[in-house]
Formats: C-alpha cells, sequence, structure tokens
C-alpha cells in the first residue's frame, strides 16, 4: 500500500477514508435515484415482509429476528476530539486484548480507538475506557493529550464466525436472503457481499 509505515508498533499512512454519515447519506441518495424507496420500521416476522424477495440486512437485530444465535456483539468504544492537526491514519491491534489504538482523521475531527469486547452489550461510553483510549493514543501521538473531547461513541460489531450469505425459500415460495454477521469488517465487504446477494435474490438475472 503506497505511504504504509511501520510507526510505535502499529500502522501508518495517509489514505482515503470513509466518513460515514457522509457515505450513507450518498448510498440513500442513490438509491432513491435508482428508484427505491427508504421506510423506516421494525420487522418482527420476515415473513410478512410484502415483497417479491426478502432480504434480511438486520445485523446484530438478525440474532432475534431470524433467529440466529450465532450473531454475537463485539463492543466498540471512540473518543471524538478536536483534531490537534493529525493527518495520518494509525491503527495497532493487539489480537490478544479487546483494547486496540487507532486514530482516523475526519473532516472538522479526530476520531480516537478503541476497544473490541465479545458479547457486551453496553452502549454506554465508559469513562474509564475513553481515557485509556485517550492514553493510547497520546502516547503514540502527544498533541491528542490536550485536544479538546467533542464526544463520545459506542457501536456493537454485528459478529459471527462467518457472514451468512444465503438463500432460502419462504412457506408461500418467495425468497428470503440473508446478508449479516459482518463483524468489524461490513463497511470493507459490503460492495461484494450486495453483490453476491443481488446474485442469490435474483439468479437468473
Ligand atoms: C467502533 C466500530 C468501528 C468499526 N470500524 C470499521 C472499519 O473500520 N471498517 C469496516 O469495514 N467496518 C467497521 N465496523 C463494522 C461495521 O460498522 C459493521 O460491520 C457494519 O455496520 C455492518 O453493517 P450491517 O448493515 O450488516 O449492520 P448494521 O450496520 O448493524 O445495520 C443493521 C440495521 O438493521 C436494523 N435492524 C435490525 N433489526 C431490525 C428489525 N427487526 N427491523 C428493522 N430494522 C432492523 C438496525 O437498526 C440497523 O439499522 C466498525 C464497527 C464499530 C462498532
Amino acid at each position: 500500500m503506497p505511504g504504509l509505515r511501520a510507526v510505535a508498533g502499529g500502522l501508518a499512512a495517509r489514505l482515503p477514508v470513509i466518513d460515514m454519515p457522509v457515505y450513507l447519506a450518498w448510498l440513500r441518495r442513490r438509491l432513491v435515484r435508482a428508484g427505491g424507496t427508504v421506510k423506516v420500521r421494525e420487522v418482527t416476522d420476515l415473513t410478512a415482509v410484502p415483497a417479491a424477495v426478502v432480504v434480511n440486512c438486520a445485523g446484530l437485530g438478525a440474532r432475534s429476528l431470524v433467529p440466529d444465535p450465532a450473531v454475537r456483539p463485539v463492543r466498540g468504544q471512540l473518543v471524538v476530539v478536536e483534531n490537534p492537526g493529525v493527518t495520518d491514519w494509525f491503527t495497532r491491534v493487539d489480537h490478544s486484548s479487546a483494547a486496540s489504538t487507532y486514530f482516523i482523521p475526519q473532516p472538522g475531527r479526530l476520531l480516537l480507538g478503541g476497544t473490541a469486547e465479545e458479547d457486551d452489550w453496553s452502549l454506554e461510553p465508559d469513562p474509564g475506557t475513553a481515557a485509556a483510549i485517550v492514553t493510547r493514543c497520546a502516547a503514540v501521538r502527544p498533541e491528542i493529550a490536550g485536544a479538546r473531547v467533542l464526544a463520545h461513541r459506542v457501536g456493537l460489531r454485528p459478529a459471527r464466525e462467518a457472514v451468512r450469505l444465503e438463500r432460502q425459500p419462504l412457506p408461500d415460495g418467495r425468497a428470503l436472503v440473508h446478508n449479516y454477521g459482518h463483524g468489524g469488517a461490513g463497511v470493507t465487504v459490503a460492495w461484494g457481499c450486495a453483490r453476491e446477494t443481488a446474485a442469490l435474490a435474483f439468479p437468473a438475472a
């Protein structure tokens, strides 16, 4: 990868990165332009969804919706700070620990991470965890220590031993296609999984 450097036991690089709120809004506009509509409502029964083909992308929700107990949360906590001038992406992952160290410059802010806490459902930011994240990141870039904290974030990665990409017949003959369980790489693998899902949904197309 061009510009990838070994730094402080991790990797640093200057890369294009996805700004999720901007990206999700763009995906939604793209869907609407292609003739799609977005309805927000809870689905409690996949067989009751009024569509010729039902695609289940419920993430962690698949645990109760399918139901599939193989889908489990892997909690990730982040600290959002004012960017003190960091322009490189940095990551250092210790696979033997729930704590990793990364920072991602984004417009108007710097994201500091992170954690990977298996089977932890808590959406409450933990102050001790947040302080430890700042300390780990500041050990790599000292100017992060004094950066003003803008927000705390927690997300639950929808982990599964393998992504479920599978077509199932519904009792009335319609098709149900599952596409869930992407864990901590759902953005990375999204387009490939979407293509495979479309091929399962419309095999003759
Ligand atoms: C801290 C953190 C950092 C991450 N970093 C990265 C990264 O660097 N790169 C990367 O590729 N990935 C990353 N991920 C993982 C990525 O966010 C997920 O893999 C991805 O969001 C999974 O997408 P999804 O659409 O399958 O599930 P989700 O994003 O969880 O979406 C599922 C949707 O289904 C809805 N839903 C669930 N049940 C129901 C129901 N019964 N009825 C109606 N709606 C329902 C939910 O409300 C939700 O909107 C990260 C995740 C976290 C938490």
